[in-house]
């Protein structure tokens, strides 16, 4: 190690500069790029030292279910980037929500949740969370006087992605968070889609952020892991309690996937967003769709909010055909390029039917209550040239 190694003071530093270079620890071998830690656990110098770790009297490494080296680099990164004091990282982004609501809830706890959230967040709230007493109430995602009438004295913790999935809804996490705070609940955001690079809902109020890293912090669609953002007490005691516990920690190769990941988020996120952007305004023009659901187009409702809430639209937008399934599942097949897949955050652009795929298990009438029509497509826009990914989805369409 040279004297200048591990001395970089991060505070004041800018978001790009900080997702390149927060919580690198350099080794002795001097390694430019930050190392794998491949191991399970961890020696000690004697028995003493061994015993000193067990007791919490010694910092130090233990066992990687508990910490390790790599995963601790992507913790510290994404928290910078979050503007939290705080980050676990998990296996996967359904294991970060797991963690947070039994790492903070118990039997008798409520919980009061948009309705448009991650299809998998509602099966696991109602089937799974709900058998162990746990109850949750349903809202209307952007009805901010619906989340306050559904808070009751047992609400904990109020749950919600903005922009939603796949209609682009938006809800003020700034009003929200003054409600949820009124009634001593915490607001959990799952900031899945804008990624910190485009939203940060820390600084809006929100008291946790939750992701799924397998989606833009990933970026090329490889490996599996989630995290949870937060304060020292809720996130640091709390969550990382049921995780060290429980289990569903991060692998040390993901966490180097995924602290890579960090170093080009923004970059990534800005190109994603102008290429959404055009491929919305191409799309609201042509006269075989009948809407398009994008924060960025001046016709989406809450333009005017996206633009105060973010600092990019997204890559995420979805469209309505002047027709139904049969007219979706020809335009979907009868592209030779974009990915047939549910999955986003990908270099690679992905299209979907939500109405037989993501929302397949609602009923009719549901679907319609959640405004997910037959005629409705899902791209979630990569990195390829937009001019290839328009004239592939032109080829279905006339
Ligand atoms: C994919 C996704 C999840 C679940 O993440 P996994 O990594 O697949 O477990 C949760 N929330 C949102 C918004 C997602 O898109």
């Amino acid at each position: 190690m040279t004297d200048r190694d591990n001395k970089i003071d991060t505070d004041g530093l800018s978001f790009a500069t900080r997702a390149v270079r927060e919580g690198q620890v350099r080794t002795n071998e001097n390694e430019h790029s930050e190392p794998i830690f491949p191991t399970s656990s961890y020696v000690f110098a004697s028995a003493a030292e061994a015993a000193a770790r067990f007791s919490g009297e010694e910092p130090g490494n233990i066992y990687s279910r508990f910490t390790n080296p790599t995963v601790r680099t992507f913790e510290k990164r994404l928290a910078s980037l979050e503007m939290a004091e705080c980050c676990v990282a998990t296996a996967s982004g359904m294991s970060a929500i797991t963690a947070t609501i039994l790492g903070l809830l118990k039997m008798g706890d409520h919980l009061v949740s948009s309705r448009s959230i991650f299809g998998t967040t509602t099966v696991l709230l109602t089937n799974i969370v709900a058998k162990l007493g746990i109850t949750t109430t349903f809202v209307e995602l952007s009805n901010l006087s619906a989340w306050e009438k559904a808070i009751t004295p047992e609400t904990k913790l109020l749950f919600l992605e903005t922009p939603s999935n796949p209609l682009t809804e938006l809800v003020d996490i700034a009003a929200l968070a003054e409600i949820a705070h009124k009634h001593g609940c915490l607001l959990a955001v799952d900031n899945c889609l804008c990624t910190p690079a485009l939203q940060q809902p820390i600084t809006l109020g929100a008291d946790i952020v939750i992701h799924s890293a397998t989606k833009y912090i990933d970026g090329q669609g490889r490996c599996m892991g989630g995290a949870v953002c937060g304060t020292n007490d809720v996130v640091g005691d709390g969550v990382f309690g049921f995780l060290r516990s429980a289990g569903p920690t991060m692998s040390a190769f993901n966490a180097w996937v995924f602290l890579k990941g960090l170093e080009t988020l923004k970059l990534r996120m800005q190109a994603h967003s102008a290429a959404a952007q055009e491929l919305a305004e191409w799309l609201e023009q042509l006269p075989e769709v009948k809407r398009v659901y994008y924060p960025g187009l001046e016709s989406h409702p809450q333009h005017a909010l996206a633009k105060t809430q973010q600092s990019g639209f997204g890559g995420l937008l979805s469209f309505e055909l002047n027709g139904g399934k049969e007219e979706g599942w020809r335009l979907i097949d009868a592209t030779e390029l974009l990915s047939i897949t549910a999955n986003l955050g990908d270099t690679k652009t992905t299209i979907t039917h939500p109405a037989t795929t993501t929302h397949g298990r609602l009923t009719p009438e549901q679907r319609t209550e959640a405004g997910i029509s037959d005629g409705l497509i899902r791209v979630a826009v990569g990195l390829e040239d937009i001019e290839d990914i328009k004239a592939d989805l032109l080829r279905g369409m006339r």
